[in-house]
């Protein structure tokens, strides 16, 4: 039974649900199915914790970060397994990529923590003190596509900034969190500093959302989710970052290395494409659009999909029934429309589970619902452009901005398409490489706010400018 953490204590709930493996349907837990109840507790635990956590000095809130770090790495292979298991994503990946990256973000805001600096300056002989005070309670929302890796985005730099936090976990992947709330108490957390409450998205995250004494806000999730958070927020006024989704491009072009381009195309099927950053739209110079794609198959099709657990599977399935009717949803009004799948096409019926085979779909309208709308699936679509102007205006032409890509061997190029493109991260060459200390977040629909070294403090902290007269002083 996964139950909620409150005040350093499981607590359970009259209801509960089931947590499904998507991996072969088998019933893996019941879990606590949290109202406004738990949410006012744990809300209370977390105001209540707030004083003190604040008052600990940077060195010990830094120690207990990392301690927490440690913790991770010696559970490393219990929560791969549970996250694989949860959501059906890599075990490798949860194993070599994901887990160590969980542990990082604790040891990353420990060490970023000693090195936030207060600002001092002088105007007219009087001092300026720029501090970095801690808010309060914060209410954190997050998806199942990565669980544990995007709630440690935002509990490490929270708890490093003096906060408490109420973790709201995606329903479909509640177990990691739980097991994260163990790892922190053995850690040394105060009681607390970090509650969770399990449940569903309006029982549970509604009223959290929506609590007056919850200072932040922090959601990653869907479109339609952030404009209810958000409508909750400005009933109270409260402070919020928005992650989420998105439809970024990968611009082809004629002077790529196009192996390198075949290779982050077929990247893009990392995670089932349950990834809000995967750059979906493949946009080539028409030139070499048939070598392109030809290549592309090839790579593609030697892919494996199946048991995630498997360490020589590329492709698990995707989290849930209904997120393989949505992305299949998609595809088929695609394919009526007079879309053309050049390998996938459906769910991948050999295997039994929720496995939808990796799709390219090419003939496809740019006004369309397949080139507009997020899938958050196995399936990519492909146009042809015949001048940098065009790529742009194509790679632009969403309500998303998240991430754009792009293949091309000329740097003046690169500079001049990068400086064009509505994109909170571009990606030159390469794919996915992130460092904490840069700013991560969307423009336009993909979100409000970004993530990352100063910028999470900014978040997570209230600024608080202190200025001193040279004279009144007793000594
Ligand atoms: P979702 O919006 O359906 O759910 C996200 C979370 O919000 C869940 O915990 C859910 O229970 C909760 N929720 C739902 N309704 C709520 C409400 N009324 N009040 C408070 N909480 C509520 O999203 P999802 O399907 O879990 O995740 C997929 C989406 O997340 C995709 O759009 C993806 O692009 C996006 N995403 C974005 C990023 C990013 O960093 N930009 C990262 C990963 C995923």
């Amino acid at each position: 039974m996964i139950e909620h953490w409150i005040g350093g204590r499981r607590a359970g709930s009259a209801e509960t649900f089931t947590d499904v493996s998507p991996i072969d349907g088998r019933e893996l837990t019941e879990v606590a199915r949290g109202g406004p109840a738990e949410v006012d507790a744990a809300v209370a635990a977390a105001k209540k914790a707030f004083p003190a956590w604040a008052r600990t000095t940077r060195a010990k809130r830094a120690e207990v970060l990392h301690a927490i770090a440690d913790g991770v790495e010696k559970r490393l292979e219990e929560l791969a397994i549970t996250e694989t298991e949860d959501n059906g994503a890599l075990l490798r990946s949860h194993r070599r990529g994901v887990m160590p990256r969980v542990a990082h973000n604790f040891r990353f805001f420990a060490d970023w923590l000693l090195r936030l600096e207060h600002e001092d300056f002088d105007t007219r002989g009087h001092t300026n003190h720029v501090s970095w005070d801690p808010a309060g309670p914060c209410a954190l929302i997050t998806p199942w596509n990565a669980p544990l890796m995007l709630a440690t985005w935002k509990i490490a730099p929270a708890l490093a900034a003096g906060d408490t936090v109420v973790l709201k976990p995606a329903e479909w992947s509640p177990r990691t969190a739980s097991l994260l709330a163990e790892i922190a108490a053995e850690a040394g957390l105060p009681d607390g500093v970090y509650n969770v409450v399990q449940g569903y998205g309006d029982e549970a995250g509604g009223p959290l959302v929506a609590h007056p004494d919850i200072r932040r806000i922090s959601f990653t999730g869907s479109v339609p989710t952030a404009r209810r958070i958000a409508a909750a927020a400005a009933a109270n006024l409260t402070p919020l970052s928005l992650e989420l989704g998105g439809k970024s491009p990968l611009l082809v072009f004629a002077d790529a290395d196009l192996d390198l381009a075949v290779d982050l195309a077929v990247e893009q099927y990392d995670n089932a494409g349950q990834v809000c950053l995967a750059a979906t739209r493949i946009l080539v110079e028409q030139p070499i659009a048939e070598e392109f794609t030809e290549r592309f198959v090839a790579r593609a099709s030697k892919l494996r999909q199946g048991d995630p657990r498997d360490e020589a599977t590329d492709i698990g399935p995707n989290v849930h029934e209904r997120q393989l009717a949505k992305i299949d949803g998609y595809v088929q009004r695609a394919l009526a429309a007079g879309a053309r799948a050049v390998i996938g096409g459906g769910p991948n019926t050999d295997l039994g589970g929720l496995y939808y085979r990796p799709t390219l779909l090419t003939d496809v309208e740019q006004s369309s619902q397949i080139v507009q709308e997020e899938v958050f699936g196995p399936v990519l679509t492909l146009q042809t452009f015949t001048s940098e102007d065009e790529a742009v205006r194509l790679a632009n032409d969403t309500q998303f901005g998240l991430a754009a890509t792009l293949a091309t061997g000329d740097r003046d190029r690169a500079g001049r398409v990068t400086e064009q493109l509505v994109a909170g991260t571009v990606w030159v060459n390469c794919f996915f490489v992130r460092d904490l200390q840069a700013p991560f977040g969307g423009s336009r629909q993909s979100g409000i706010g970004r993530e990352g070294g100063n910028w999470s403090f900014d978040f997570y902290c209230d600024l608080k400018n202190t200025v001193s007269a040279p004279k009144g002083w007793s000594d």
